[in-house]
C-alpha cells in the first residue's frame, strides 16, 4: 500500500486514534500527521485525539491535535482510523462516519477492518511500523516522523523485546533512528521514567497481588477511591500489568483499575500459553495474544472469577 495514492485527491483529512492512547496510537498519528502535512501541502490535515499523556510532548506538533471536537461530521474526504476500529475511536467515531472515504489502519488480530480501504496486519509489532511501511516515498521522511514513528514501535515491542518484534520491526527502527536523534534518552523519558506518585501506585499493586490458578494467574486492581487519593489518572497505571507479568511461573496478569461503580477497565498480558485476545473477546473486548483488554462490570470478585473460568480454557487447550 502506498498512503499518497488514498489521499491524493483529498482537501480534507482526519486522522484519529483509540480512546487512552498509548505510545503506539499517538506516534502513529502523529507520524502520519506529520507526513502527510509535507506530502499535501495544499491539503487540510486534521488529528483529533483524546488528549496524549505529558511524556509525549516531546513530538512535533502534538500541541496541534483537536481534543475539542469540531460540529460538522461530515468535513473530511478521507478519514483515518488507526491502531483500533472505529468503535475504539470515542469522540471520533462520527467523523469517521460522516467521512467520504475510510481507511483503517491497524494491528489489532481482533478488528476485521471497518473501512473502505484496510489495511490490517495482525502480524506487525505496531501501527506505527505499518504506517512506516505504507509511506511508500521515504525521502519524504525526517527527524520528527522519524521520531514519532520510532516512539511508537519502542512502546507496543517493550523496546523491541516482545515477541511481535520481527526483522521487518527492526530494520525499520534502525531506518529510523538513522535520522539522527536521541533515542536512548527518547526511551527512558516516554517509556521507563516514572513519576513518583506512578512508583507508588505501581507498589501498591504489586504488593496487594493475588497469586491463583496455582500460581499461573496474578491479579491487582486498583480502585477509585485509591485513584483519587493518589490523584492518579488512567494513564499512570500503564505498566503495572507488564510488571505484574514478569512474576515467575505466572502465564497470565491481570490488572484491573474501577471505572464506574461495578466497572472495571481490564488489562490482560501473556506469557505465551494463554490467548488473551480471546478471553478479551469473549467479554468484548480485543487485543492481541499475548497483551489485550476489556471493560467489565460487576464486583472486582464476579470479573475475577468469569475471566479465571476463560483463562483456564486456554490454558487447557
Ligand atoms: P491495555 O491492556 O494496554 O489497555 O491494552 C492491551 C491491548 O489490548 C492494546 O493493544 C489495546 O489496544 C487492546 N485493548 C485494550 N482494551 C481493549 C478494549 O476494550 N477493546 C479492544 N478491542 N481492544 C482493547
Ligand atoms: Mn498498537
Amino acid at each position: 500500500m502506498d498512503i499518497f495514492e488514498v489521499v491524493k485527491d483529498a482537501a480534507t483529512i482526519g486522522i484519529s486514534g483509540h480512546i487512552r492512547p498509548d505510545g503506539d496510537c499517538v506516534g502513529s498519528v502523529m507520524g502520519l500527521y506529520l507526513y502527510l502535512k509535507k506530502a499535501c501541502p495544499r491539503a487540510k490535515v486534521e488529528v483529533m485525539l483524546e488528549k496524549p499523556a505529558d511524556v509525549f510532548a516531546c513530538i512535533k506538533g502534538i500541541e496541534e491535535i483537536h481534543t475539542d471536537y469540531v460540529s460538522d461530521v461530515e468535513r473530511y474526504d478521507v478519514f483515518f482510523a488507526l491502531d483500533g476500529a472505529k468503535d475504539r475511536l470515542g469522540e471520533a467515531e462520527k467523523f469517521f462516519d460522516g467521512a467520504k472515504k475510510k481507511v483503517n489502519i491497524d494491528h489489532h488480530i481482533s478488528n476485521k477492518g471497518c473501512g473502505d480501504v484496510n489495511y490490517i496486519m495482525p502480524k506487525a509489532s505496531s501501527t506505527s511500523e505499518l504506517i512506516y511501511d505504507v509511506i511508500a516515498d521515504k525521502s519524504l521522511l525526517d527527524t520528527e516522523i522519524a521520531k514519532a514513528l520510532y516512539i511508537g514501535i519502542i512502546h507496543d515491542t517493550g523496546v523491541l523485546q516482545y515477541s511481535n518484534t520481527a526483522p521487518s520491526t527492526l530494520k525499520a527502527a534502525a531506518e529510523l533512528i538513522s535520522y539522527g536523534f536521541d533515542f536512548s534518552r527518547l526511551i527512558d523519558e516516554t517509556f521507563y521514567e516514572k513519576t513518583y506518585v506512578q512508583n507508588q501506585i505501581l507498589g501498591r499493586a504489586l504488593l496487594e497481588s493475588i497469586l491463583f490458578m496455582n500460581g499461573k494467574c496474578v491479579v491487582s486492581m486498583v480502585d477509585k477511591k485509591t485513584m483519587n487519593f493518589y490523584e492518579v489518572e488512567p494513564h499512570d497505571l500503564e505498566g503495572i500489568v507488564s510488571q505484574l507479568r514478569n512474576t515467575k511461573g505466572v502465564e497470565c496478569a491481570i490488572f484491573m483499575y474501577q471505572t464506574d461503580t461495578l466497572e472495571y477497565k481490564v488489562s490482560l498480558r501473556s506469557n505465551g500459553k494463554v490467548d488473551v485476545a480471546k478471553v478479551a473477546s469473549f467479554f468484548g473486548g480485543g487485543g492481541h495474544v499475548r497483551a489485550a483488554g476489556a471493560t467489565m462490570q460487576g464486583t472486582f470478585h464476579d470479573i475475577v472469577n468469569n475471566l479465571s473460568a476463560q483463562i483456564a480454557i486456554q490454558l487447557k487447550a
